[in-house]
């Protein structure tokens, strides 16, 4: 295996075993067909030191046809995108004339509606044909295609070069993520600026927030990898701003440096990667290792509390929740099932570990003693949302950084 942005050989520093698809949830009748495996091993390429997986499942293994992923209506994720779009109209947009922003998987145009809205010129690239329908209805001008080097040209061809390219959570699900950038250099106007945003390896690491490493997510950036990535294609990173979503991510802005001055954000960034010794091997031994004292910390507890005859449940059926269970093998004898609001989880059982997920009405009838938080990242909204469980006497399990009760 080489590393997919560089070349140089890829040596694994740690697996976490054998996954099914983190977003495989099947029908019980199902269960004797859920026999796909792949080994969900991990590298840091030691040129460029960009974090990937060794091996990605096929696409067609991953995004089967009744996937489509909406993206996700919280209130907050809502906000986010909106203040994304808002971030692009402010700086990157104000004293351009007649302006062009390209979002790469805009999905249902959650972010670019709002610039829609403002009477920019845009498009969404939606490979995902019913979600780029979705999108079409909210008014965002999409076409369904895969980005790269020909789509790009044709795009340039049709609308002129963009001044601004955006994508969110988009990146590090691309394995060829060259051809990616070589089709952004190749759309992106001279003074333009790619703004993209995906979850950070910094705040991975610093977390033991394994549960980010699975099929779909084949890159964990940083600074470091993003500039080898863009680079060669002329792109350096002006700007970069941490964000509070999916636990932990970063935003970074390009552009050509002639055109451009570059943010003390970036050498601040840099220092701190370098403090963190996000470029040397020992860093990946410690994360492997600080990886193996989570799992077994959060058998220890589930075991301790089921051996006192507690009830546990799963409070989130997400994707991540899939190398989290897998990895540390967790069955329905520690959680009885898993609450989740979106309606195609629910009947259906996790990949590999077959816990049922059930709707939000069965949590409370009635509610479990405890219940592990596997949508963390949203901890906030659902200690809110869920005041009766906790008055209940029930307590939230958390994982990341550390194996615990959350303290309510
Ligand atoms: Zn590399």
């Amino acid at each position: 295996m080489e590393c997919r942005v560089c070349g140089e050989p890829l040596a694994p520093f740690m697996s976490f075993g054998p996954m099914p698809i983190a977003n495989g949830f099947l029908a019980p009748q199902d269960i004797p067909l859920d026999t796909y495996r792949f080994e969900l091993a991990t590298a840091s390429c030691k040129r460029c030191r960009t974090f990937q997986l060794i091996d990605q499942p096929p696409p067609d293994k991953m995004f089967h046809a009744n996937y489509a992923f909406f993206s996700q209506t919280s209130r907050v994720m809502q906000d986010h995108f909106e203040n994304f779009a808002l971030d692009i109209a402010q700086r990157l947009l104000a004293r351009r004339d007649d302006p062009f922003v390209v979002e790469l998987g805009s999905n249902d145009g959650i972010m670019l509606r709002h610039i829609a809205k403002r009477g920019v010129r845009h498009l969404g690239v939606e490979p995902s044909a019913n979600v780029a329908a979705a999108a079409r209805n909210n008014g965002v001008n999409t076409t369904s295609v895969f980005f790269d080097a020909e789509s790009a040209a044709n795009i340039r061809e049709q609308y002129g070069p963009a001044d601004v390219i955006a994508a969110a959570n988009v990146m590090c699900h691309i394995g060829s993520i060259r051809d990616v950038a070589a089709g952004i250099a190749l759309l992106l106007r001279d003074d333009g600026v790619l703004i993209f945003e995906d979850p950070y390896l910094g705040e991975v690491i610093a977390k033991t927030s394994y549960d980010q490493i699975y099929d779909e997510h084949v890159f964990l950036f940083s600074l470091e990898s993003v500039r080898a990535i863009f680079g060669p294609h002329g792109l350096s990173v002006i700007d970069v701003a941490p964000q509070t979503t999916h636990g932990g991510s970063m935003r970074y802005t390009l552009g050509k440096t002639e055109h451009h001055e570059v943010s003390s954000t970036v050498t601040e960034l840099e220092v701190a990667e370098s403090r963190q010794g996000l470029g040397d091997d020992q860093t990946y031994d410690r994360f492997r290792q600080s990886c193996e004292a989570s799992k077994a910390a959060l058998n220890r507890l589930l075991g301790e509390l089921r051996g006192a005859g507690k009830r546990i449940a799963g409070y989130g059926a997400t994707s991540k929740s899939t190398t989290v269970l897998n990895y540390c093998g967790i069955g329905p004898e520690l959680i009885e099932f898993i609450s989740d609001t979106t309606p195609i989880k629910q009947g259906k059982v996790t990949p590999g570990t077959h816990i049922s997920v059930k709707p939000p009405s069965c949590f409370s009838e009635p509610y479990p003693d405890f219940a592990v938080l596997f949508a963390w990242n949203h901890a906030a909204e659902i200690i809110a949302k869920e005041k009766a469980f906790l008055e209940s006497g029930g307590r939230f399990i958390t994982f990341v950084p550390e194996v615990g009760m959350i303290q309510a």
